[in-house]
């Protein structure tokens, strides 16, 4: 089973939807920290024509009836390219999405997870004990470590648009305040996203076109209502990701033990994992990842085929839409579904120290190409 997302052959990408808009059409211009989306629905009268008096599907498709098949596709029909990546083109509205459009979601997470089955279960192992070696990325080459995961309450909707509860209670050294987006000024929330501790503003075609934006900056804050209603997050500068995963562990196990001595349960399933609004994020929610300086290998035309071999992704360090700058990467797990949470951090810890090895070979001058393997 190959799980590396494939791009089709005859893909071509297209240009950045938001710049394909005249001015006066784009999103964060038009409708900034608005939900534009919402514009064209049938069933809010305040913002469409009421139509109930004329046909049965208007009469009965109401907000009470919960996410619609609209909503799911929203922002695959909004946006149907992206520079960088190829996008999933759908979320989810809640848990129950993944049943009520399962024809329709279990060939969509078929498709970008490598072929994961409807009838298989979800892996998992969180027990740093388990990861081997990743105390020792080299730092003049790792700039920092991460781990993240997401998770919503049972019965929630998806993505949050209000109400947050937040975690208050965390002991020892996880012990620290909720920082709400409407108790800081907009220069200290820019300073806060440019130091990667705030998720940007939702002004990107795509979150718009999910609703991320409703509300907005009512119950967000760090790290609370982003997509998905907590994102649990350990990082720390340099290459020591076993420390980084250690935390991360202990962590995730105080906030779902405080959830559940509130009662709260998280949406999980044992085919899913983790149920959240994107389904590229199912599962383990895990993404384990580096910033990292890389100035050959950048030019090196191999880089694309072997962070693929290795499982691993890359983006600018401003997140999807950004190029690296500087040969400076984020360089992350490509899956999340159908490995083990371990398993995807000790991928992300093996590759980066290939990656380190090639980058100092080009340094010296030396071909690197007998590390690529000819064929997966
Ligand atoms: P995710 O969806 O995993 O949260 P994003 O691409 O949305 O990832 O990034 C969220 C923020 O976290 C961005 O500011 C990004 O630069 C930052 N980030 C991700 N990985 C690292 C890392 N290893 N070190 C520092 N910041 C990071
Ligand atoms: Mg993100």
């Amino acid at each position: 089973m190959d799980l590396v997302p494939e791009l089709p052959t005859d893909w071509v990408p297209l240009p950045h939807p938001a710049t394909c808009l005249p001015p006066a059409c784009r999103p964060a211009t038009t409708t900034p920290f608005s939900n534009s989306h919402n514009t064209l629905k049938l069933h809010f009268p305040a913002e469409f024509s009421d139509l109930r008096g004329h046909n049965h599907m208007a009469k009965v498709l109401t907000p009470e009836l919960g996410f619609a098949l609209d909503d799911t596709i929203q922002t695959g029909v909004d946006n149907p390219g992206h520079p960088y990546i190829m996008t999933v083109g759908c979320t989810a509205g809640d848990e129950e999405s993944y049943d009520v459009f399962k024809e329709l979601l279990d060939h969509i997470i078929e498709d970008q997870h490598g072929g994961y089955q409807p009838s298989y279960e979800h892996k998992t192992n969180l027990n740093p004990d388990n990861l081997q070696g990743g105390d020792d990325l080299d730092p003049n080459y790792v700039l920092s470590s991460r781990v993240r995961t997401v998770a919503a309450p049972a019965a929630s909707a998806s993505p949050p648009t209000a109400a947050a509860g937040t975690p208050s209670s965390l002991g020892g050294h996880l012990a620290g305040q909720y920082c709400a987006v409407k108790s800081v000024t907009e220069a200290e929330q820019q300073q806060l996203i440019d130091y990667h501790f705030l998720f940007d503003k939702p002004v990107s075609p795509l979150l718009l076109a999910l609703g991320m934006a409703c509300d907005w900056p009512e119950a967000r804050g760090i790290w609370i209502n982003e997509e998905d209603h907590l994102q649990v997050i350990s990082m720390q500068k340099r290459g020591n990701m076993k420390e980084v995963f250690t935390r991360f562990y202990n962590g995730l196990t105080q906030i779902e033990t405080l959830f559940k001595s509130k009662n709260y349960e998280v949406m999980w399933n044992p085919h899913l994992g983790y149920i959240l609004t994107c389904p590229s994020n199912l599962s383990t929610g895990l993404r384990s990842g580096v910033h990292i300086k890389l100035p050959h290998l950048d030019k090196h035309e191999k880089f694309p085929e072997v962070l693929k071999w290795l499982r691993l992704q890359k983006q600018g360090t401003s997140g999807v839409d950004t190029a690296a700058v500087g040969g400076i990467f984020y360089v992350f797990n490509a899956n999340r579904l159908g490995f083990s949470e371990v398993e995807l951090v000790q991928m992300v810890v093996d590759g980066v120290k290939l990656l380190i090895k090639m980058e100092q070979w080009l340094e010296q001058g030396q071909a690197t190409d007998d590390l690529v393997p000819a064929q997966k």
